[in-house]
């Protein structure tokens, strides 16, 4: 439904991050983008989308018909757990002047990017995309909520087709791969560089019992042109590996360890948060609409990012 007289101007905001850069490479180098389509890849630096008026000016110079929308504070559990207010408040400025803008703009789609932080912990697993707008609400990163909760709002009042999508998490280049404020993967993968570096033990945070579905970033950057380009419905969707993907942290550690081919001892510290012990998340919905779509089998994309990693070590996030 690109539902729009002309080629696509697709603006991607937060395109300077983990899943913005694997969406400009799909784009770029891998073909995902047509003739005449427009892409724009904007950072922090073309503006701060806190600020109403830097949005809208971003919108006026831009004018894109579409927007895949990226842009946010992001963390893991630990950088989350110690400036949740920061993240919750900054965040819902970021889309209330994306959506607003997109809205007085006439932007035909946005694809905004959700999170499945946003399920609480006490539910029953699978999760699906049903569960978004349940009673549980209360109890879910509010955040999220609101932006959910918004986008069907858009629906109802003005019968734009703004949705969103949930992805798992997401590993790839170009992530943050600071120990402390990182995600659970890319720390695992700073941390084992440095062991193995120094020849020191591997330390991971948690039991390692933990569960978590990984995506690669280039199969989302992939599913999210799908989506751009084909979901019709505002009710988001789950991109996720299957459930019989979920894998333990001690599993994702032993690849990260093979990959990089740290040979020295891995501690695990119990006295660390472990996070949610599952966040299992049903992925029915996009299997529906794409049985045949084949995800990176998850070693192959770790060796991948543990490539780029050592070979980016030097300007790499961290
Ligand atoms: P990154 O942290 O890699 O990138 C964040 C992006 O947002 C960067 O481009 C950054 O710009 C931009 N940004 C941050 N603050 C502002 C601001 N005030 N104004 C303008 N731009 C800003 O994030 P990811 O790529 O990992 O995440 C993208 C989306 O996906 C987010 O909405 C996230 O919540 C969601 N998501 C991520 C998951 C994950 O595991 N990573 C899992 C599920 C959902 P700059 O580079 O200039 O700082």
């Amino acid at each position: 439904m690109n539902g729009s007289v002309g080629p696509m101007r697709v603006l991607v905001t937060g395109g300077s991050g983990l899943v913005g850069r694997a969406i400009e490479r799909v784009v770029k180098e891998e073909g995902g983008g047509r003739e005449g389509e427009t892409w724009i890849f904007l950072s922090s630096k073309d503006a701060n989308l806190m600020s109403a008026e830097e949005t809208r000016a971003v919108f006026q110079k831009h004018r894109p018909t579409h927007v895949i929308h990226l842009a946010a504070m992001v963390g893991g559990l630990f950088r989350n757990m110690r400036q949740n207010l920061d993240f919750w408040r900054n965040n819902v400025h970021i889309n209330d002047n994306v959506l607003q803008a997109a809205h007085e703009f006439g932007v035909v789609k946005v694809v905004s990017c959700l999170s499945t932080c946003i399920f609480p912990d006490k539910t029953t697993y699978p999760i699906d995309e049903t569960m978004v707008n349940t009673h549980t609400h209360r109890h879910i990163h509010t955040h999220t909520y609101t932006c959910t909760h918004t986008h069907t709002t858009y629906f109802q009042q003005y019968g734009q087709r703004y949705t969103a999508v949930i992805p798992t998490n997401v590993f790839g280049p170009h992530d943050n791969y600071n120990i402390e404020d990182g995600h659970v993967l890319p720390g695992l993968i700073h941390k084992t560089y440095l062991a193995k570096k120094e020849g020191k033990p591997l330390q991971v945070w948690g039991s390692g019992r933990a569960l978590r579905q990984f995506i690669y970033s280039l199969d989302l950057a992939r599913l999210f042109l799908w989506v751009l380009r084909e979901y019709d419905e505002v009710e988001p969707i789950i991109l996720s590996v299957g459930e019989e993907d979920e894998l333990s942290i001690k599993f994702a550690a032993d690849a990260v360890v093979e990959a990089l081919g740290f040979e020295g001892e891995v501690i695990y510290d119990t006295s660390k948060a472990d996070g949610q012990f599952k966040k299992t998340a049903n992925n029915a919905k996009l299997r529906k609409y794409l049985p045949d779509f084949k995800f990176t089998p998850f070693r192959a994309a770790i060796k991948e990012t543990c490539d780029w990693f050592v070979a980016n070590y030097d300007s790499a996030r961290k």
